[in-house]
């Protein structure tokens, strides 16, 4: 056995505990049954000799002197009378001070004095205990001696004995009924934490399927209950991480590859005309920027997810953040003979953003719904979505998303269609990098869509005033 564990710290405290209540009562109760019995012995002797000592006028009269003998042998109490030397005259009894024997002047004066007394006596010849109460005896107002009632303490010492014994063995009982209580309520309590030890020690080893099965609604079972989230959390890290890795050896390999094989093309010479090789050179370098784009946007994402990514804060005009962005990508619109255009309310307030941010946002969803659209319109509107929101729509007459790729559209990497996204150089991290910018600019963004329909991205922004004035 271990002594740091908690089962002997708790348990020795308790007992500890338990020793230092029990002792003291112990005491205390023996105190009170001592103090009771005596008291009691004491009481009645004294009552006793007050009568006899009313009674009696004369310790010389042998005839009063043998009566007062008779009766004690009667009553069952034991006596003896001293004259005023303090000779004991008469004795019903009490081995060690027979008749002819002296009390000590000592006595004689306090009785004489104080006219009672009380005391406890040993008996020299048979050691046994004895309380006295004794009593002046007056003649005429003159001291003539005195009657002592004597009682043995042998019956109270035998009565206090065995309390004293019971009391013992029920503080043993106690004890033994403490120890097994405190030994079940350590085990109750420390069972748990060792399972729960024992399950974060295989966490640490990566046995991330571990569960702590403690069902309590108090903090041990809230604490267990902490232990399978922080286990379910790593399963969903490690797994994340795992695939997230995955996809980038993905999404690398594929431009690499290209790369690779058309240079390999041109080092072997291996094409017909200075056209076909200019197209090669072409796809080297549509590639080589293609992984650069990758590198860049795994970057800002890695920022963003660690919160390193420093935005610059400033009161941005949405509307012309956003019409910036549409005239840049008119051109492309008109490539593909599609319609784009922005409507904005009048007087939109600014927001708090990152400007260059806002256009990036805006960008990544333009440039999607040029992608994903083959004809109809691209339609962007600001607008005032409650009093002190700015709403945002950038909507599409595309191909639409389908209902159950809805909620995983913002992860990194998903996309709906591979191949579709690869031809317009998408890496699939476009909405996850909206999504975080929004977020890092206290915004939220929803999607709807339909298949052959198309689809709207709405994103709310609070107008905040500078945080910094
Ligand atoms: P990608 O670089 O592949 O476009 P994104 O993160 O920008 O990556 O988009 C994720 C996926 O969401 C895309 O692959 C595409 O399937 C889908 N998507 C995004 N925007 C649109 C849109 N306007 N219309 C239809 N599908 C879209």
């Amino acid at each position: 056995m271990k002594w740091n564990r908690i089962e002997v710290k708790l348990g020795s405290s308790i007992l500890m505990l338990f020793l230092v209540v029990l002792l003291p009562l112990g005491f205390v109760i023996d105190q009170i049954f001592t103090g009771f019995y005596y008291t009691k012995a004491k009481s009645e002797i004294d009552h006793l000799s007050t009568r006899y000592a009313n009674y009696i006028h004369s310790v010389e009269d042998a005839e009063i002197l043998r009566m007062f003998e008779q009766l004690a042998n009667l009553t069952h109490t034991e006596l003896y009378i001293i004259n005023k030397n303090g000779e004991v005259v008469a004795n019903s009894g009490i081995p060690g001070l027979p008749k002819g024997t002296s009390v000590g002047q000592e006595t004689v004066k306090s009785l004489a004095l104080d006219h009672s007394l009380s005391a406890e006596y040993e008996d020299p010849v048979s050691h046994q205990r004895y309380v006295v109460s004794g009593k002046a005896v007056f003649s005429n107002s003159f001291f003539e001696g005195g009657i002592f009632v004597v009682s043995s303490l042998a019956e109270i010492d035998q009565s206090i004995y065995k309390i004293r014994q019971l009391l013992l063995l029920s503080g043993i009982g106690a004890f033994f009924l403490a120890v097994g209580f405190t030994f079940i309520i350590s085990r109750k309590l420390s069972q748990p934490l060792i399972k729960m030890e024992e399950a974060t020690r295989k966490i640490s080893k990566g046995e991330l399927d571990t569960k702590v099965n403690i069902q309590s609604n108090d903090e041990i079972g809230l604490l267990a209950s902490a232990i399978n989230d922080l286990s379910v959390e790593l399963k969903r890290y490690r797994d994340n991480r795992q695939e997230f890795f995955a996809n980038i050896s993905h999404e690398l390999r594929t431009p690499i590859t290209y790369l690779d094989g058309y240079a390999n093309l041109l080092k072997e010479g291996l094409y017909q005309s200075e056209e076909e090789k200019q197209q090669y050179l072409n796809i080297i370098q549509q590639e080589s920027q293609r992984l650069i784009q990758l590198i860049n946007d795994l970057f800002d994402l890695a920022k963003m997810e660690e919160g390193r990514f420093d935005l610059t804060f400033e009161q941005v005009d949405v509307a012309e953040a956003a019409e910036n962005v549409v005239s840049k990508a008119t051109l492309k619109a008109k490539k593909k003979n599609i319609s784009l255009y922005l409507e904005s309310e009048e007087n939109i307030p600014f927001i708090y953003g990152d400007g260059l941010r806002i256009e990036q946002i805006f960008l990544n969803l333009i440039e999607n719904a040029i992608h994903y659209t083959e004809q109809g319109f691209i339609k962007v509107r600001i607008f005032m979505k409650t009093n002190d929101t700015v709403g945002i729509i950038v909507e599409d007459t595309g191909i639409g998303i389908p209902e159950e790729e809805l909620i995983h559209i913002f992860e990194r990497f998903h996309r709906v269609e591979k191949s579709r996204s690869r031809n317009h150089g998408g890496s699939g991290l476009g909405l996850a990098i909206v999504k975080k910018l929004v977020e890092l600019q206290k915004g939220e963004i929803r999607v709807t869509s339909k298949v052959g329909k198309g689809t709207r991205f709405e994103i709310l922004f609070p107008i905040i005033k500078d945080e910094t004035s």
